[in-house]
C-alpha cells in the first residue's frame, strides 16, 4: 500500500454533520484518492448499510476543514480493527475519528483489480498522484453517464401460474390488458421488466391503471438507466474483408506470434517492417489467434492514424469491436466503454487512452507506430501509451506487439538487452512492390530563394506535371501550419511576437480557426489575415505597418496555405485540396480523404497528418517541401524525427504496381538524418545516432526527467527553481544516487500564456534512480514560494 499520511488522514469529526459513530455500525475502513487533492490517500469509515464496496468504485465523502462533499475513488478496503488500532498507536494521545462515507456512486467498480494495479504503477513511475491517474483512466463521458436515460420499468410480482386467475378478478379493462401484456413478454423479474412508457403507449392509456396494479401488489416498478446504442464506426467507405495469402516473411512472423500467444506468458515483440510490408494484416491474424483462445485484444494507433479507413479495415474482419478516439461524442464514448466493460466487445481499437480499455481477459496489445511521440500525454499523468501497454501486458501475462517502420531507439535497444523482447522483421513490401525512387532537391542550388520564395522547386514542379499528365495523384507535405512562419519588417527586422508567449506569430489568411469570417484589413504588402499564436491560440489582426518604424510588413517562411496558393497558380487545371488541423473539422477531414481516394482531388497538400496510415494506390508522387523543419527544433531527437518523417512520407508513394517517386527538398543535403533517409539506410542511421546518444548520456542509454516550473512572476519563479534544485541535490547526496542535474534554465519556449517557464533536467543511468529521486521529493514539504511544477519522466520533447 502506498504512502500513508497520518496527519491528514485522521481529522476530528464533526459529529453534528455526520451523526455519532458509536463503533458498531461501521466495520470497514476504506482508503480514498481524490483527483483534486494532495498527493495522498485518505481513510473513511464505511457505514455497514453501504457495505459491500470494492476498490475501483467511486464514493462521495466530506473532505477538508469545511467538509465539502467530494467524489473520490475507493482504492483499498480494510477491516476496521486493524486500521483503528494503527490509528491509536500512531495518533498518540489525541482521540482521532474518521469521517464517514456518504454514498457509493458506482454499482460496480469502474476499474478492475488489474487496472488498479496498473494505476499504482503509473502513479509511482510517472510521479503523479494516484487520484489523478485514476481520473484519467476512466473517460469523463463514463463518469458523467453521458447519453444515459433513466426510466421506470414494470414487471409482474406474482407467479406465472397465478396470472390468469388474478387477471380474471380485475375489473378495469386496461389493468387486465397490462397484466396480459407483461405475461406475454415474460416480464416476471426486475431484469425482464418492460419500460413503462412503452407499455403505456402499447396499451394506449395513462398511468392510473399502473398505479392501481401497484397498490394491489400485482406489479412492481424499478428504475433503470439505459444507454441508447449509438454506432461509433463510420459508414461510407466500404472495405472488403478480403483475405490475402501471407508471404514467407509474414508467415514466419505469424508463427512467432502464435507461439507467444499459445505460451500464455508475457513477452514483447517488435515488428519492424517497412510501410506496406503487411504489418496491419499480421495484427489482424494475431488477434484472430487470441480470440480463438477466448481472450481479447487492444490495438493502439496514433490519433491521426485512426482514420475511417483503418477502423473499417478492422471492422470488416471482427464482429465484436469497439472504438475509442477523440472523434466520438461523449454519448458514443460512454456506449463504447460500457460495451467493452460488459464484455460485448473483444477487440478495442483506439488512441493512447484506449490502453485503459476495461477489457476482461486481455490476451494481446498491439501498439502500431510505436515510435510516435503522440503516445506521450502532455498533461498529468504524463504517461507514454506504449510503455503503459507493455506494463499492462506484463500484469496480465499478455503478449505485446510493437509495430513500426522506424522503431524508436528505446525499443531497438530493449530488443538487444531485455530477455522478454524479441525482434521480427518484414524487410520487403508486400507483393514485392519496389520501394519508391528518392530524389533530393538541394534548395541552395535550386534558386529557391532568389525567385521570390517559391515553395515548389523546378524539379518538383516537373514531377507534378508528369504525374498530372498520367492522371495519377500527388501528396505534398509541409510540416508547418499557416500561411507563413513569421511576419516581419524588412527595414527594421522587427518580427511580430505573441503578447503572451515567447514565440513568433503565424500568419493565417482571412479566416481564423473557429471564427466566422471577419472583415478584412487590406495592406500594401500583406493580404487580409490574422496572426495566430499556436501555443495559446491568441489571435490579432495583422497591422498594415510595422509598429516600430512604420514601413510595410512582409512575410517569410513556409506555410500550407501559401503552398496551396502557389499550387493553384502553377497548376490551374488541377484540383488541389489542403488538409491540416487549422482548416479541418473531423467531418471535413474524412470528406477530403474520401474525395481524394475517389479521384476527385489531384493534389493533396497538408501537414504531417498526411504522413500516417493512409492508403491511396493512385498516389505516385510525394513531395516534402522542407525536410529541415524538424531539424531546427532544439531537441536531441530532432535527427530521429526527421529521419522518421522522410521514411513515413516516402511510404505513401507507389502503394500499387505503379512506380512511386519521392521528392525531398532541403537546404541541408549533407545532414546525416537526411542522407541516411534518402538512402533508406535504417541500420546506418541507428548506428550513427546511437553513438551520439551514448557519448552524451542520453536515452536510450540513460533516462531523462524534466522538471518544468512556471509562474507569471519571474523573480518568484527563480527563487522556487533554486529551491527545487537544492532539494534535488540534497536527495541525490543523501541517497548517493548517480545522476547529472542541469539547470534551472529557461525552457526552449521560455514563456507560454504569460507564464515564464524554467526547467531542471535530470539524467540518470537507470529508471530506478529517477524513481527513487522523485519519490524522495514527493515525501518532502512543497516548494515555497508555490509555483506550478510539472515532472515529466521519459519526456518525448524538451520544449
Ligand atoms: P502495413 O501495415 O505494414 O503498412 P498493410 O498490412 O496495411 O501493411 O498491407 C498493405 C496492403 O497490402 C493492404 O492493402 C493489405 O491488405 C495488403 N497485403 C498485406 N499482406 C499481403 C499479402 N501477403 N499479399 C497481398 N496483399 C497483402
Ligand atoms: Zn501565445
Amino acid at each position: 500500500m502506498s504512502k500513508y499520511q497520518m496527519d491528514s488522514l485522521f481529522v476530528e469529526m464533526d459529529s453534528r454533520l455526520h451523526g455519532n459513530d458509536n463503533g458498531a455500525s461501521c466495520h470497514h475502513i476504506i482508503r480514498v484518492a481524490f483527483e483534486s487533492a494532495a498527493d495522498a490517500e485518505f481513510d473513511y469509515l464505511l457505514p455497514d448499510e453501504l457495505w459491500p464496496i470494492e476498490a475501483g468504485q467511486r464514493v462521495e465523502v466530506p473532505f477538508g476543514k469545511k467538509n465539502k462533499l467530494e467524489v473520490g475513488f475507493c482504492v483499498a478496503v480494510e477491516k476496521r480493527d486493524r486500521l483503528a488500532s494503527l490509528a491509536m498507536t500512531q495518533g498518540g494521545q489525541r482521540q482521532f475519528k474518521l469521517k464517514i462515507v456518504i454514498r457509493i456512486i458506482d454499482k460496480e467498480p469502474l476499474l478492475s483489480a488489474e487496472l488498479m494495479e496498473l494505476a499504482r504503477w503509473i502513479s509511482s513511475y510517472y510521479v503523479c498522484p494516484l487520484g489523478q491517474v485514476l481520473a484519467a483512466m476512466v473517460p469523463r463521458a463514463v463518469k458523467k453517464g453521458a447519453g444515459a436515460r433513466t426510466g421506470r420499468y414494470i414487471y409482474l410480482s406474482i407467479a406465472d401460474k397465478n396470472v390468469d386467475e388474478t387477471a380474471r378478478k380485475l375489473r378495469g379493462k386496461r389493468q387486465k390488458q397490462i397484466v396480459e401484456h407483461l405475461q406475454q413478454k415474460d416480464a416476471f423479474s426486475p431484469e425482464a421488466a418492460l419500460e413503462m412508457r412503452a407499455v403505456l403507449a402499447e396499451i394506449g392509456c395513462g398511468r392510473e391503471p399502473i398505479k392501481k396494479l401497484a397498490q394491489k401488489q400485482i406489479i412492481k416498478t424499478v428504475e433503470k438507466t439505459i444507454l441508447k446504442s449509438l454506432p461509433a464506426i463510420p459508414k461510407g467507405m466500404s472495405i472488403k474483408a478480403e483475405k490475402v495469402v501471407l508471404n514467407e516473411d509474414q508467415q514466419k512472423a505469424l508463427a512467432h506470434f502464435k507461439d507467444e500467444i499459445e505460451s500464455g506468458k508475457f513477452a514483447v515483440t517488435l515488428l519492424h517492417g517497412v510501410t506496406d510490408s503487411g504489418k496491419t494484416e499480421l495484427y489482424i491474424r494475431a488477434i484472430e489467434q487470441v480470440l480463438r483462445k477466448g481472450k481479447s485484444a487492444i490495438v493502439l494507433l496514433p490519433e491521426i492514424a485512426l482514420t475511417a479507413q483503418t477502423v473499417q479495415r478492422f471492422n470488416a474482419r471482427f464482429e465484436r469491436i469497439a472504438v475509442m478516439h477523440s472523434g466520438l461524442t461523449a454519448a458514443q464514448r460512454n456506449v463504447q466503454w460500457q460495451k467493452i466493460k460488459s464484455g460485448d466487445a473483444d477487440v478495442v481499437i483506439g488512441a493512447r487512452s484506449a490502453v485503459f480499455a476495461p477489457l476482461p481477459k486481455l490476451g494481446l496489445i498491439v501498439v502500431d507506430e510505436e515510435h510516435e511521440p503522440s503516445y506521450k500525454q502532455d498533461t498529468a499523468p504524463r504517461y507514454n501509451g506504449r510503455d503503459v501497454a507493455i506494463k499492462r501486458a506484463q500484469l496480465v501475462n499478455a503478449h505485446c506487439i510493437l509495430g513500426s517502420a522506424t522503431p524508436s531507439l528505446e525499443t531497438l535497444t530493449n530488443c538487444r538487452s531485455k530477455k522478454y523482447f524479441s525482434l521480427v522483421s518484414l524487410p520487403k513490401r508486400v507483393m514485392n512492390l519496389p520501394m519508391p525512387q528518392m530524389k533530393l532537391v538541394d534548395l541552395q542550388q535550386a534558386d529557391f530563394v532568389k525567385k521570390g520564395m517559391n515553395l515548389i522547386s523546378e524539379p518538383l514542379a516537373e514531377g507534378l506535371r508528369q504525374t498530372l499528365a498520367k492522371k495519377e495523384q500527388a501528396i505534398l507535405l509541409l510540416n508547418r501550419r499557416g500561411y507563413s512562419n513569421f511576419i516581419f519588417c524588412p527595414s527594421c527586422k522587427h518580427t511580430l511576437h505573441c503578447r503572451n508567449c515567447d514565440v513568433t506569430l503565424t500568419f493565417h489568411r482571412s479566416e481564423a480557426p473557429g471564427r466566422e469570417r471577419m472583415r478584412t484589413v487590406t495592406g500594401k504588402h500583406i493580404a487580409s489575415g490574422y496572426a495566430i499564436c499556436h501555443y495559446c491560440l491568441a489571435q490579432t489582426l495583422v497591422p498594415e505597418k510595422c509598429p516600430l518604424c512604420g514601413a510595410g510588413l512582409a512575410m517569410i517562411g513556409l506555410g500550407s496555405q501559401r503552398l496551396k496558393e502557389e499550387l493553384d497558380r502553377k497548376f490551374p487545371q488541377a484540383h488541389v485540396s489542403r488538409v491540416d488541423s487549422d482548416s479541418m473539422a473531423s467531418g471535413d477531414y474524412y470528406r477530403v480523404l474520401k474525395d481524394f481516394s475517389e479521384g476527385r482531388i489531384d493534389i493533396l497538400a497538408g501537414t504531417q497528418m498526411l504522413a500516417k496510415g493512409l492508403h491511396f494506390p493512385n498516389v505516385t508522387l510525394v513531395g516534402i517541401i522542407s525536410a529541415d523543419t524538424c531539424l531546427y527544433l532544439p531537441d536531441f531527437r530532432a535527427n530521429e524525427r526527421t529521419f522518421q518523417l522522410i521514411c513515413h512520407v516516402a511510404g505513401r508513394a507507389g502503394r500499387s504496381e505503379k512506380k512511386g517517386t519521392v521528392f525531398v527538398q532541403t537546404f541541408l543535403p549533407n545532414q546525416p538524418a537526411i542522407k541516411f533517409a534518402m538512402a533508406g539506410d535504417f541500420d546506418g542511421f541507428i548506428k550513427e545516432e546511437l553513438k551520439h546518444r551514448k557519448a552524451c548520456n542520453l536515452p536510450p542509454f540513460w533516462r531523462l526527467a524534466v522538471v518544468t516550473l512556471r509562474d507569471r512572476t519571474f523573480d518568484k519563479l527563480e527563487i522556487a527553481c533554486n529551491r527545487m534544485r537544492e532539494k534535488i541535490d540534497r536527495i541525490i547526496q543523501r541517497e548517493k544516487l548517480r545522476a547529472i542535474v542541469r539547470g534551472p534554465m529557461p525552457a526552449v519556449i521560455s514563456r507560454i500564456q504569460r507564464f515564464h517557464r524554467m526547467q531542471i533536467i535530470v539524467q540518470a543511468p537507470k529508471a530506478e534512480i529517477l524513481r527513487e529521486l522523485f519519490n524522495g521529493l514527493r515525501g518532502e514539504r512543497p516548494i515555497r514560494p508555490a509555483v506550478k511544477i510539472a515532472i515529466d519522466i521519459d519526456p518525448v520533447n524538451l520544449l
